[in-house]
C-alpha cells in the first residue's frame, strides 16, 4: 500500500463507507491519516460516576439498566437511558442520559448495552443527567476491543453516515498495513521533534499523552510551515514585480500639515517615515496600516497620496461605503484643493434595480477617491502609482488583488480599524509590512459606555434630552442588518417615527442603504452641519463617519451586533473634546449578551475588545476564513499555538531571504508544498 493510494482501490473498505468518507474530503491514505482525531479519550480506566454537576465534560463507562420514551406537544419526545455504574457501591447513582428529538439514538440503545459516553453531567431536579452526549456502544470483540479500549482511543469529527467505530478501526488497519512505509516529512531540521511517521502513528493511536502532545506539536508545526511558505512566496511574489519609485519631494505634504490644525502624533510621524521609504524604493509597497477606530488614519493616507501625486503620479483611493467615499471626497477637497490636486469620486449609486455610476469632479484626476465602484473597468487610471484602501476587512482578499495587481504595480497602502491580535496578523496579514498606529490624538474626550436594559429606556431618553440641550448630536443605531427588502424599509420607517415622538421637538433623521446616493449624501451633510440633531440609522454608519460633536451612540438590539462592530460604532463618537457616552440596549438578558457587553464597558481598547472577541467566540468568525485567502487549519490553533506559529513564520522567511526563487536543490521540494497550499485555498473559497 502507498500513501497515494485511494481508498476506493482498497477492498476492504465498505462502499457506504467510502461515500461517507467523500463526503469528508477523504480520498486517499494520506487524506485519512490527515484526518485528525478532535480529542481523544482516556480508556484505561474511567472514573467512578460523579455526584454532582460540573462544567467539564467527563467520560464515563456504563451498563443501560433502562430506557424510555417520553412524549410531549405532540410530537416531540425525549429517549432516555439509565446508565447504571460497574461493580456499582451503596452510593452510586445511576446517571440519566437524554436526547431531545434524535430518532437515531433510539434505535441504537437498548439495555443491557455497555455504553462510553461524553458529556457534562448536569443536576436536573434530583437526577444527575448528561443531555445530547457523545456515546459509543461497546462490542464483545475482543480484537475490535482493542482498537477502541483499554488506550487513549481517538475521537473524530463525526460525520453522517460513519460512527467513530467504523472509521478508527478504517484509520487503524491502515496504519498497520502502512507498517514500514515511512511518511516523508517537509519540515525543515530547524522545526523538527521526530519524524512525521512517528507523529502521525502518535495523533491517531498514542501509547500516552506525552508522545499524543509531541506529534501534535510536529503536525502543527508541519500545517503552520507550509502556510507560512505559501505567505512568504506571496510577500516574495509582490516585492519582485517590477515597481517603480512613487515619491515627491514633500513639498506638497509640508504646506498640508501646516495647514492642519493640529500637530501629528508621534505614531502617525513613524509611520508617515516609514511610508515615504517605501514610496522612494523601486519595489512595490505592501502595507498595512492598523490603528484604533478614531486613531488618524485618514491624514496618514493623505500624506501618502501628496507625496504620490506630487512625482507625477496618480492615486487612488478605496472606501467600502458610498457614506464613507463622500466623506473622504470632502475632506480631501477641503485639504487638497488649495494645494492645486485634482479630485474626482466615484462611487456605484444603489438604486432599486440599477447600478448608476456616479462619477463628479476633475476630467483627468490626480486623486480618484471611490467604493467598489472602482474594480469596475470603466474606471481608467492614466498612470496609477499609489492604491490606498481603507477599512480594509470589509473587502476580500481577491477585490484587494484585482485593484493592486495591475502592471507597473502601483504602490498599495491597506488601512483597518479592526485591531486582530498578532498571530491573526502574522497569517491573514502575513504577506504584509505592518505598521501600528498605537497612539490616540490628545484632547479627546473620554468615551463612557454602559449597557442597559430596554426597560431602562425612560431615563436613557431623558439623559438623551439633556445632551441634545446642551447641544451635542445622537446617533442611534438599530439593527436591520440585512437591508435588502422593502418590509425592511417599513420597519426603519416605524422605527424612525417612534424615536421622532420620543425626542420631540428635535430634528431626527432616517439613514439607511436602501435611500439613493444623492439624498443619503444630503443627510449625512445636514447632520454633519449639525442641522440635524439626530440620526437614526442601520450599520451604513458602521465605520469611518467622523462628526465630532456627536457624542452620544445609542444602540438598540447590541445583542445582534458582534463586538467588533459595537467597537466601531463606538468609534463614531467620543470624536472631539466632549465627553462621550455608548449605551448599549440589549432586549435580551443571556449570559452570552451580558459577557460580550461587559467587554466594552471595560476597554475602549480596540486590541483588548479583539483578544476578548476571540476568547469569546474563536478565530474562526473573526478571520471570516473565505475572506482571508489561506486554507483552512486542520490541527493548529492560532491562539493557542501562537508561538508554534511564530516559529514557523520565522524559518520560512529566513528561507525565502536566502533563496528568494527556491532554486537551491534542498528548497526545491518546497514547491511542491505551495502549490499544494495554493490549490487548497481556492477549494476553500469557493
Ligand atoms: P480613523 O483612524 O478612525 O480613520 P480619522 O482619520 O477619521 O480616524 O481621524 C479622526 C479624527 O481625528 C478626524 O477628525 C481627524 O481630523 C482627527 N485627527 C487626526 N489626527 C489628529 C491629531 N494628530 N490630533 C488631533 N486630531 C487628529
Ligand atoms: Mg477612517
Amino acid at each position: 500500500m502507498e500513501i497515494s493510494q485511494p481508498l476506493a482501490e482498497l477492498d476492504w473498505i465498505p462502499r457506504p463507507r467510502l461515500l461517507a468518507l467523500r463526503r469528508l474530503g477523504v480520498e486517499t491514505v494520506e487524506d485519512l491519516l490527515n484526518h485528525f482525531p478532535r480529542r481523544h479519550e482516556d480508556r484505561h480506566q474511567f472514573p467512578e460516576f460523579p455526584r454532582d454537576e460540573s462544567d467539564t465534560p467527563i467520560c464515563l463507562c456504563g451498563e443501560v439498566t433502562k430506557t424510555r420514551i417520553l412524549r410531549f406537544g405532540g410530537w416531540k419526545k425525549i429517549f432516555e437511558a439509565t446508565l447504571q455504574e460497574p461493580n456499582a457501591h451503596a452510593l452510586s447513582q445511576p446517571l440519566t442520559l437524554r436526547w431531545f428529538n434524535l430518532h437515531y439514538v433510539q434505535k441504537m440503545i437498548a439495555t443491557g448495552q455497555q455504553l462510553v459516553v461524553f458529556g457534562k453531567p448536569r443536576m436536573r431536579g434530583k437526577r444527575l443527567c448528561m443531555e445530547h452526549p457523545e456515546f459509543e456502544v461497546i462490542e464483545d470483540d475482543p480484537a475490535e476491543a482493542k482498537i477502541h479500549f483499554r488506550r487513549i482511543t481517538p475521537i473524530y469529527p463525526a460525520t453522517e453516515g460513519l460512527p467513530q467505530r467504523a472509521l478508527r478501526s478504517i484509520v487503524y488497519r491502515i496504519l498497520q498495513d502502512l507498517d514500514s512505509e515511512p511518511i516523508e516529512t517537509l519540515l525543515p531540521v530547524e522545526l523538527r521533534r521526530g519524524d512525521r511517521s512517528e507523529a502521525i502513528r502518535a495523533i491517531h493511536f498514542p501509547k500516552d499523552w506525552e508522545s499524543l502532545s509531541a506529534a501534535r506539536e510536529h503536525l502543527v508545526l508541519s500545517e503552520f510551515f507550509a502556510m507560512q511558505m505559501l505567505i512568504a512566496s506571496r510577500r516574495v511574489d509582490s516585492s519582485i514585480r517590477v515597481g517603480t519609485a512613487h515619491c515627491g519631494h514633500g513639498d506638497l505634504l509640508e504646506k498640508f500639515l501646516g495647514a492642519l490644525p493640529f500637530e501629528l502624533t508621534q505614531a502617525q510621524k513613524n509611520v508617515i517615515a516609514e511610508i515615504r521609504r517605501d514610496l522612494a524604493a523601486k519595489h512595490p509597497m505592501n502595507r498595512l496600516l492598523q490603528g484604533d477606530v478614531g486613531s488618524g488614519k485618514t491624514v496618514v493616507a493623505i500624506a501618502a497620496i501628496l507625496l504620490a501625486v506630487e512625482a507625477g503620479f496618480q492615486a487612488a483611493f478605496m472606501a467600502p461605503t458610498q457614506i464613507l467615499a463622500e466623506q473622504h471626497y470632502a475632506v480631501l477637497r477641503r485639504w487638497l484643493e488649495p494645494l492645486g490636486v485634482r479630485l474626482s469620486i466615484r462611487t456605484a449609486a444603489r438604486q432599486e434595480e440599477s447600478f448608476l455610476p456616479l462619477v463628479e469632479g476633475e476630467e483627468n484626476p490626480d486623486v480618484i477617491i471611490g467604493t467598489h465602484a472602482l474594480l469596475y473597468e470603466t474606471v481608467s487610471f492614466s498612470n496609477l502609482g499609489l492604491v490606498v484602501i481603507d477599512e480594509q476587512h470589509k473587502f476580500g482578499v481577491a477585490q484587494r488583488a484585482r485593484l493592486t495587481s495591475r502592471e507597473p504595480a502601483p504602490d498599495v497602502l491597506v488601512m483597518t480599524a479592526t485591531p486582530i491580535p498578532r498571530t491573526l496578523t502574522m497569517t491573514v496579514y502575513g504577506d504584509l509590512d505592518v505598521s501600528v498606529i498605537d497612539e490616540m490624538p490628545r484632547g479627546r474626550g473620554k468615551i463612557v459606555t454602559a449597557a442597559r436594559e430596554v426597560s431602562k429606556l425612560p431615563e436613557v431618553l431623558s439623559f438623551l434630552r439633556t445632551q441634545l440641550e446642551s447641544g451635542r448630536q445622537v446617533y442611534v443605531v438599530y439593527p436591520l442588518i440585512e437591508e435588502s427588502d422593502k418590509l425592511h424599509v417599513k420597519a426603519a420607517a416605524a422605527e424612525y417615527e417612534l424615536w421622532r415622538e420620543r425626542l420631540h421637538p428635535f430634528h431626527c433623521e432616517l439613514l439607511h442603504g436602501r435611500i439613493a446616493a444623492p439624498e443619503k449624501q444630503e443627510i449625512m451633510e445636514r447632520f454633519r452641519r449639525g442641522e440635524t440633531k439626530v440620526l437614526i440609522s442601520t450599520t451604513v454608519i458602521e465605520v469611518g463617519v467622523d462628526v465630532a460633536n456627536a457624542t452620544v451612540m445609542l444602540v438598540e438590539n447590541a445583542e445582534r451586533f458582534g463586538l467588533a462592530q459595537l467597537h466601531q460604532l463606538r468609534g463614531r463618537i467620543g470624536r472631539g473634546e466632549h465627553k462621550s457616552y455608548c449605551i448599549l440596549v440589549a432586549s435580551e438578558q443571556s449570559k452570552e449578551t451580558a459577557a460580550k457587553l461587559a467587554v466594552l464597558e471595560k476597554t475602549s481598547n480596540g486590541f483588548e475588545v479583539a483578544e476578548a472577541d476571540w476568547d469569546l467566540r474563536g478565530p474562526g468568525d473573526l478571520l471570516g476564513t473565505a475572506q482571508s485567502g489561506l486554507p483552512a487549519l486542520r490541527i493548529g490553533n492560532l491562539k493557542t499555538d501562537a508561538q508554534l506559529m511564530q516559529r514557523a513564520r520565522k524559518v520560512a522567511m529566513s528561507i525565502f531571504a536566502d533563496d528568494p526563487r527556491l532554486e537551491s536543490p534542498e528548497n526545491q521540494r518546497f514547491r511542491s508544498l505551495i502549490v499544494e497550499q495554493q490549490g487548497r485555498t481556492f477549494s476553500n473559497v469557493s
